[in-house]
């Protein structure tokens, strides 16, 4: 496989960014080599600077539900530039998406557009202290919530592959407002909340934690955590930016029927363009300025563009049998690699919910805490990136990331996929 056009935009880029990339993980620091430069996508594919064609399951981390570049969000985003691109004041289109995703949303009477994941949750947990009075938070190992200061305690994928718990810059004062608990671990709950009791503002989860493996917790965890939230006064926080709009409609919330207090969005939510979400009862998002007294703004936010994108995008979504098919397909891919390992032998699973896919080198039946993954699979993990990228697979480069199924994804194509997984198993196991 050719890669000189991409070493050499790589040698470029390592001159004008911080290990020449705009997001850590995509420096393939864990599994060794340097980045693919991507030139194209459309549907499914991915094409590098080089002219190789990929088929794509890292889908941008999440947000390509429908695939690469699809007809009616390329459409919505045309028209919506040829009107202009920010006004810095309010437009329909806000109005069109908030209506879309609330009246097809249990659990949602306002929300607030901003522009990344990473501001939804930061926002939310501001929101969070200002409507109990309490400072104090409870995260969970391995679950990440971008990268504000108080939730940079123990984060995910990007921090556990570079091998580090916590990052730098960080004042210890932040760090001391976050107490940080083993997931699926009611004791350690109830610990927590005992010994700060009346302190803590909310308890924030990834309802399907897909940023440091796939950490399934399942529906008495979370209905568990609601029961204890209820007791103790504290607002339960679904961080559903990778879960919302992927497991169904109403994301994690209502796959398993739980109700929490505060829910944060991003990637699904934007079509492709940078937006994230926060939003709760019309009670709680009453602190939001201008009308309480918890501040939060945004320049860019409810970008017409980028909100045109999410109209398209979210319409889609809301198709009859959408998630139905998407999680058919997955399953059909997901089976047939685990049919074929586990008649090899092999140390490895697929784990799975909705479209969402993990790729495990362990043994284990059930794997829900961040301990449960052993590190020597990520050596695994490695070749058998290197194998599937040298077959025209690409997924996420590093073996802590989910991997995703899109609507643009066909059946032809899942059958090359499982094809190429056989292959570069035997050739990782047998190595
Ligand atoms: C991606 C992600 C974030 C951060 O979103 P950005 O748009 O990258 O800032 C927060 N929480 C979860 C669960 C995520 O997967």
């Amino acid at each position: 496989m050719r890669r000189e056009a991409s070493e050499a935009l790589f040698e470029k880029s390592k001159s004008l960014f911080p290990g020449g990339v705009n997001s850590p993980v995509r420096a393939f620091r864990a599994v060794g080599g340097s980045p693919l430069f991507i030139e194209k996508g459309e549907g499914a594919e991915i094409t590098d600077a080089d002219g190789n064609t990929f088929l794509d399951f890292c889908c941008s981390y999440g947000p390509l539900i429908l695939g690469h570049a699809p007809e009616e969000v390329k459409k919505a985003v045309q028209e919506a530039c040829e009107r202009g691109t920010t006004f810095g004041a309010p437009t329909r289109l806000e109005n069109d998406l908030a209506e879309l995703i609330i009246s097809n949303h249990r659990f949602l009477e306002k929300i607030r557009f901003v522009n990344s994941g990473t501001e939804g949750t930061m926002s939310a947990i501001r929101l969070a202290r200002g409507y109990t009075g309490r400072d104090k938070i409870i995260k969970f190992e391995g679950c990440y919530h971008g990268h504000a200061d108080g939730l940079l305690v123990e984060a995910g994928s990007g921090l556990a592959t570079l091998g580090t718990s916590s990052s730098a810059g960080v004042p210890e004062n932040y760090a001391k407002e976050t107490i940080v608990l083993p997931l699926h671990d009611e004791d350690a709950v109830r610990k927590a909340v005992e010994k700060y009791k009346g302190e803590i503002a909310c308890i924030i989860i990834e309802p399907i934690p897909a940023n440091n493996g796939l950490l399934l917790q399942g529906k008495d965890y979370l209905s568990f955590l609601r029961e204890v939230c209820d007791q103790e006064g504290i607002l339960l926080f679904f961080d559903e930016v990778i879960s919302g709009f992927r497991v169904g409609f109403e994301g994690a919330a209502g796959y398993y029927d739980v109700k929490p207090d505060l829910l944060a969005f991003g990637k699904i939510i934007g079509g492709g363009l940078p937006v994230g979400a926060y939003g709760a009862s019309a009670k709680i998002m009453g602190h939001i300025a201008p009308d309480g007294p918890v501040y939060q703004a945004g320049t860019l936010s409810g970008n017409p563009v980028a909100m045109a994108a999410g109209i398209a995008q979210i319409k889609a979504c809301l198709k009859d049998g959408f998630y139905e098919e998407l999680a058919k397909k997955t399953t059909y891919f997901v089976d047939a690699i685990n049919h074929y390992s586990s008649s090899k032998g092999y140390a490895f699973k697929v784990f799975s919910v909705g479209s969402i896919f993990w790729l495990s080198f362990s043994d284990k039946a059930i794997v829900n805490r961040s301990t449960d993954i052993s590190p020597e699979g990520m050596d695994l993990f490695k070749t058998l990136h290197h194998e599937l990228l040298d077959q025209g697979i690409y997924l996420g480069p590093s073996g802590y990331e989910v991997g995703f199924i899109s609507r643009a994804h066909t059946e032809d194509q899942l059958n090359k996929a499982i094809e190429a997984f056989k292959n570069a198993l035997d050739k990782t196991f047998t190595a």
